[in-house]
């Protein structure tokens, strides 16, 4: 949707011009899963599906939310002074846990808006969604109401949005890519100090193949804080011994030597994930710095292999498309991205290789689920900004 078109619809909408339009991301994650909950390093990268929207600021204290993606669900109206969840307020919890956060911390939002909302992330399966909305709300509210917020502010909004607001326990990975995002560059994230660089996503003859389960990431929320907490028992059980916050202070050799201490066979398992997966993020920067672009990618195969074995986050949709992919022609590597349960895997692929790739992998996957996955070239993006201004 471009900016012409994104005027248009509002004006359907709302009957007036909007003030401004937007633009936020989605984001797929490289290497790095489950990490982020857990001080360990993460490697997304904004991609160009994402969430577009216009605004226009009002002279009262109404909110007036529509999104092209909820038609059914019309047009939602809130009210500043009653920023509270309502289940029937549907996707607008989002930007009133945005807004309420914005104002909690400080940054005054002194009347109401109009928004209309249109996205092109299929919802629930891992691209992260939730999170582009959620920026998306944020940098509305600081372009109309002149907010001096840093970037880094509106992406602890959001994950503050998602767990006070919406009740997903998750880490700060989706927000801080979509905030932080630039085109054609991967961000390489210590989760524990929010320390960052951008690295040059160099793929040289090869494009990275989204593939998309088709299905929704159900039960995917209460599994993920039933994750978060095994993780944090494990830390509490480790601690008989050590003093660490967090799995991600553990290399392999270290945890090994302490895991005895955790009384759980299954808890062993996910602290492992959640150490080695951090291990390997490092070791996936380096590679791809260095141009080894095959060892990176066979980071991602053992990414995966640790996802399914150890954290039990995959399932049988998620596998086949990853299993058939490795046994394609030109592929580098492929893993689950996103908290998995179904939603996205990704694969790097020869560019010449794509077709019969998406192909060979679409008919196996059928024949085995019953029903057609779908595939995206994921391009790389900037982050959430502002499209157009009309005054
Ligand atoms: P994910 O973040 O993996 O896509 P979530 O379940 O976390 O999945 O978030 C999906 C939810 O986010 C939707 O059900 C909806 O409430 C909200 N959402 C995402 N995109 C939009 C949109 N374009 N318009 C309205 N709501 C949206
Ligand atoms: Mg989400």
């Amino acid at each position: 949707m471009d900016t012409a078109e994104l005027n248009v619809k509002f004006q359907e909408v709302f009957g007036a011009q909007p003030d401004a339009t937007f633009f936020s991301p989605g984001r797929i994650n490289l290497i790095g899963e489950h990490t982020d909950y857990n001080g360990g390093h993460v490697f997304p990268a904004a991609i160009t599906l994402g969430t577009y929207g216009a605004a226009r600021k009002r002279d009262d204290n109404k909110l007036r939310f529509y999104s092209a993606n909820f038609e059914e669900v019309g047009i939602v109206e809130s009210r500043l002074d009653e920023l509270v969840y309502k289940k029937e307020d549907n996707w607008t919890n989002y930007a009133k846990g945005v807004l309420k956060f914005l104002g909690e911390e400080g940054h005054a939002i002194t009347s109401g808006m109009d928004v209309f909302v249109y996205g092109n992330i299929p919802n629930g399966s891992g691209l992260s969604s939730s999170a582009s909305l959620e920026l998306l709300i944020g940098i509305i509210a600081q372009e109309l109401f002149d907010l001096k917020l840093e970037r880094v502010d509106l992406v602890k909004i959001g994950k503050r949005t998602e767990n006070e607001f919406i009740g997903v326990n998750s880490g700060i990975m989706d927000q801080f890519a979509i905030g932080m995002g630039a085109e054609n560059k991967a961000i390489y994230l210590d989760t524990n100090t929010l320390v960052y660089d951008l690295v040059p996503l160099d793929l040289g003859d090869n494009v990275i193949v989204i593939m998309n389960t088709n299905k929704r990431r159900e039960l995917a929320d209460s599994k993920y804080n039933e994750r978060r907490a095994e993780c944090e028992k494990a830390v509490e059980e480790l601690n008989a011994k050590l003093n660490i916050k967090t799995l991600g202070e553990l290399d392999e050799a270290s945890f090994d030597e302490y895991a005895y201490l955790i009384k759980d066979g299954n808890r062993i398992r996910r602290a492992r994930h959640a150490v080695s997966e951090n291990q390997r993020t490092l070791k996936a920067r380096k590679a791809l710095e260095s141009g080894d672009l095959d060892r990176f990618g066979r980071l991602m195969n053992a990414s995966h292999v640790s996802l399914e074995q150890d954290y039990e986050v995959t399932g049988l949709e998620l596998d086949t498309l990853v299993h058939t992919a490795w046994e394609q022609d030109g592929v580098i590597g492929a893993r689950m991205t996103g908290a998995g349960f179904g939603g996205c895997a990704i694969a790097i692929v020869n560019k010449d290789k794509v077709n019969a790739f998406t192909k060979a992998v679409g008919t196996k996957y059928e024949e085995v689920v019953g029903y057609a996955p779908a595939f995206y070239i994921a391009e790389i993006a900037g982050g959430s900004r502002v499209l157009s201004r009309n005054n």
